[in-house]
């Protein structure tokens, strides 16, 4: 068979008066069933092969996958709902690649549109790492579909970026191609959970299960630029919004380009920071070598660090072997001193066997050091019980931080999972 008007045989191959869908393909069966003799590929493998479903089931439980194929083997004009509606994206647009285009020519094809162009938030070529042009498509029912050489003004997508925002973007166009096209090692994003996992070795937690939510998302509109994201529809804003509610996995929806900015972003952020929980350095303590500190919090470059053991120090963010600056050594240290007192050793000779300055030695000594008298356990279980009467009383945690900032940092410092059992409850 020999097309002459390959726009209107395309439309009427997926039916008469089908409209053209630049999110997902839909009555596969029936094209199958036309294009049995050249193509010769079932309805599924048409999925898998030619349409941005692989990319999509990356994202699906089971049930939602086997629902979004059921949909794409029918006829359907009918608006679709519920969570195949929220998942796919419909942009008004179609994207091409000029490069791509380029390259059908001059191998003596016709130019076509690429399914990996079309993904949601793909605005660079994955193949050529340029920016794509966009069309605009607006077609109504019975007309025929747009083809390249229909192109007349080509519009590219380029926006102010910086040139880090740029890599992060064409990194976002690699990733989901290779989730489109089943390349690259990472399969699917992590499951339920991951996220929190991912931001908390990011340096984005206090302690269990807190999030620095606020740093988050100003990061991540540093990294992808707001420009990037409200285009995407997906700048963050507020206190609760999509980057909190899908890290804590209270959003579970299933989406996909909100599922890619996160990967994309915690890959870079990993791999920037290079940042390991910190240890904490206390020689003395109960809890022993190389016990990773209960809190942690991360202002700019430093990272103030809190243990259960008493003891506080700062951090350079990705400085690993730098010492820490202790600025309290705990309960620990100051029966050390007072044990190394009554043995009769100096005030200079303490210090050294401590690794402290004289001065601390002799504050540690004289249990002038806040902490040094009582046991850290009834300092934490002391702050706690005041905390969760003060709560209760005033009925609400922020009143209660914000008139009472004292025993809030004792709470933070000593029992964090206390403060998080009030915020909860
Ligand atoms: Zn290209
Ligand atoms: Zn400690």
């Amino acid at each position: 068979m020999l097309v002459s008007d390959w726009k209107t045989f395309v439309s009427g191959l997926f039916g008469y008066g089908a409209r053209f869908n630049t999110g997902l393909a839909y009555n596969l069966s029936e094209v199958a069933q036309q294009t049995r003799a050249s193509l010769g590929m079932s309805a599924l493998e048409i999925a898998e092969r030619l349409t941005l479903f692989p990319y999509y089931a990356k994202f699906c439980s089971r049930s939602l996958r086997r629902q979004l194929l059921g949909r794409m083997m029918h006829w359907s004009l009918r608006h679709q709902r519920g969570d195949v509606q929220k998942l796919i994206q419909r942009p008004h647009v179609i994207r091409y690649c000029c490069s791509c285009a380029d390259e059908d020519r001059s191998s003596g094809r016709a130019a076509t549109w690429k399914r990996c162009h079309q993904l949601p938030g793909v605005l660079v070529c994955p193949r050529h790492g340029v920016w794509l042009f966009e069309h605009p498509v607006n077609v109504p029912a019975y007309s025929a579909w747009p083809t390249l050489a229909d192109v007349k003004q080509a519009v590219p997508v380029e926006f102010d970026v910086s040139e880090s925002e740029q890599s992060a973007i064409r990194r976002i166009g690699d990733l989901s191609a290779s989730l489109l096209c089943d390349t690259g090692s990472n399969a699917s994003p992590p499951g339920e959970g991951g996220w929190l996992e991912l931001a908390r070795n990011c340096g984005y937690a206090r302690g269990k299960n807190t999030l620095e939510s606020a740093l988050l998302c100003e990061d991540l509109i540093h990294t992808f630029g707001e420009n990037y994201l409200s285009r995407c529809n997906l700048l963050p804003s507020g206190r609760q919004n999509w980057v909190v509610g899908r890290v804590l996995g209270t959003q579970s929806a299933a989406a996909a380009l909100p599922e890619v900015l996160l990967w994309v972003f915690f890959e870079i952020r990993g791999s920037a920071s290079g940042e390991h929980w910190p240890v904490c350095p206390n020689r003395y303590a109960a809890h022993g070598p190389a016990h990773p500190v209960e809190v942690r919090r991360r202002s700019h470059v430093k990272l103030f660090c809190y243990c259960r053991c008493g003891m506080s120090f700062v951090k350079k963010v990705g400085d690993d072997d730098a010492d820490s600056a202790i600025s309290v050594y705990g309960e620990a240290y100051a029966a050390e001193a007072v044990r190394l007192a009554s043995d009769g050793l100096s005030g200079a000779e303490i210090a050294r066997s401590l690794g402290v300055s004289e001065t601390t030695a002799r504050n540690l000594t004289r249990g002038s050091q806040r902490y040094a008298r009582s046991s850290v356990e009834a300092t934490a279980a002391r702050a706690s019980s005041e905390w969760k009467a003060a709560v209760k009383s005033a009925g609400i945690v922020s009143v209660v931080q914000k008139e009472r900032d004292g025993l809030y940092r004792r709470v933070r410092r000593f029992d964090p999972e206390a403060l998080e059992s009030t915020r909860k409850g």
